[in-house]
């Protein structure tokens, strides 16, 4: 084989490297040494490890070149193999961790000057997709997702499955307005649905976004102020991305600690259950209560339910906290501390109604302790549209066939429209507290009451007006044939030794 015959076989892009080994080989005798693809006659490349040296004749001239080659293809594929392993995600074959860590250490080694942003993304209902579904099925959203990705970052972008629902992306952007318009590129992209075999199924993703240089300059650093971002993206419940600042890492201890606690509270059966009595329209006397959870810290305060719920619902401790709440109302039913004749409200949360068998699991507690569904009340809200709606409706439907009554509660405040208004099996709606704040002065205003009344009493529902908390507000709501009420004006939430049971009492 000529040299020209040889050169033309060796892969183009090994070919520069081959060609400054050799002449560096001639001009200063270093031992020849190289590793390159060779095209074979039946036009496949292989791997080559080449050693040798160059013969020349007594004027110093290269006349010949001995040496020896060996085929180490299989070498190279193994090599890679374990590369491709060590730096990417089996699953999605996305980046790992690891390769991203390296990435964000090298960025910001060899690039200091040159901003980056760094977003995180977890997915809203990975853990309810894969424990409902299967492991097969969430593989098939995490597969999903990472195809969408795909499709929505730019070349220069790395994209890693950072663990779970968790990916990182790496963003050649340098101002906050690209970070956030990219962002919401990308969330749009992973909403769309996707289909396992006949089942279509939707997900959302939760994202948070820190800068580098001007939020952290390590990689560890610019990962933590990351999460901080996407936990204040997942509270907002807005499906917008969220920037990190200084604030939010105040705002996310103070979260991490209320999480902390609580896990104590309810690991020690430390959770309390009060209850706030609901009066009729006729004599204001006690026709029902609802169970509300209370916690006291360790320094004796009682912990805002307005912060410790939100933190239940995303920690997914709610489970357990609904599952406490029922046990001891329960008890408290069974012991006939309560009425019988009382209807005792419990409010569920969407996440909750919407895991399978909760419905029967609800009514095989109620039925274990010798107690009728029909003394209970289910109080649900609008976010019912935002979780798997048609789970939701199922569950229900199937509490309302056992006999236990549905309440739409804060109702006003989220996302129901006419038409799920209609399809929910409900017996009542709960006004919001915002309503009836403002009662009174706004003609407007009242006037927005009145007509919701007249809706739910056209759909056959009763009306509870819930933060009631002057005579002039009850006045004007029994004027507009509100059907029941609630709030500080008749009674405050309080613990059950102190509370009204009876059906016949009256009012404050
Ligand atoms: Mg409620």
């Amino acid at each position: 084989m000529t040299s020209q015959c040889f050169f033309d076989l060796v892969h183009p892009d090994d070919l520069g490297k081959l060609e400054n080994q050799l002449l560096a080989h001639l001009d200063i005798e270093t031992p020849f040494k190289s590793q390159f693809r060779l095209r074979r006659t039946d036009g496949v490349y292989v791997w080559l490890s080449s050693t040798g040296r160059v013969i020349k004749d007594k004027f110093g001239r290269p006349v010949r070149f001995l040496g020896a080659m060996t085929d180490i293809t299989e070498q190279k594929r193994s090599a890679d193999k374990i590369r491709q392993l060590a730096y990417h995600d089996p699953l999605t074959g996305l980046a790992n961790r690891r390769m991203m860590t390296e990435r964000l250490k090298a960025h910001i080694r060899d690039k200091s000057e040159q901003p980056l942003a760094l977003m995180l993304m977890d997915l809203n209902r990975f853990k309810f997709v894969n424990d409902t579904y299967g492991h097969d099925v969430g593989d098939a959203l995490l597969l999903h997702v990472s195809k969408q990705l795909n499709q929505v970052v730019r070349k220069n972008d790395l994209i890693a499955r950072f663990g779970g629902d968790e990916f990182l992306l790496m963003c050649d952007v340098e101002t906050s307005g690209q970070a956030l318009e990219l962002a919401s590129r990308i969330l749009r992209a992973v909403e769309k649905p996707f289909c396992v075999g006949d089942n279509e199924f939707n997900t959302q993703g939760s994202l948070g976004i820190a800068f580098y240089p001007f939020d952290a300059v390590s990689a560890e650093e610019l990962v933590k102020k990351a999460d901080i971002a996407m936990y204040r993206a997942k509270r907002s419940k807005s499906r917008k991305a969220a920037l990190y600042d200084t604030q939010l890492e105040r705002e996310s201890q103070q979260l991490l600690s209320v999480e902390q606690k609580l896990r104590r509270v309810l690991a020690n059966d430390k959770l309390e259950v009060w209850y706030q009595s609901i009066h009729d329209q006729e004599s204001g006397a006690v026709t029902g209560l609802e169970a509300l959870a209370r916690w006291q810290d360790e320094d004796g305060e009682y912990v805002s339910p307005q912060l410790f719920i939100g933190v239940a619902e995303e920690s997914g401790l709610i489970v357990k906290l609904s599952e406490i709440v029922l046990t001891k109302v329960c008890e408290d039913l069974a012991d006939k501390r309560i009425d019988s004749a009382l209807s005792v409200s419990i409010n569920i949360s969407s996440s909750l109604l919407s895991r399978p068998h909760f419905a029967i699991e609800f009514v095989q507690k109620i039925f274990s302790y010798d107690l009728s569904p029909a003394q209970f009340t289910v109080e649900i809200t609008e976010s019912i549209a935002l979780n798997d709606f048609e789970q939701c409706l199922r569950a229900l439907n199937a509490l309302k066939a056992a006999g236990v009554r549905i309440s739409l509660d804060d109702f006003g405040t989220g996302y129901s429209s006419l038409s799920m208004l209609k399809q929910l099996p409900l017996d009542e709606v709960k006004i919001d507290r915002s309503f009836i704040r403002d009662l009174g002065s706004d003609l407007a205003h009242n006037a927005l009451v009145e007509s919701v009344i007249t809706m739910a009493h056209a759909f056959g529902y009763d009306v509870v007006a819930e933060g009631v908390e002057c005579e002039k507000q009850y006045a004007r709501l029994k004027e507009m044939n509100c059907d029941m009420y609630q709030g500080y004006w008749f009674a405050k939430p309080k613990p059950l030794s102190v509370v009204k049971t009876k059906r016949l009492s009256h009012a404050v």
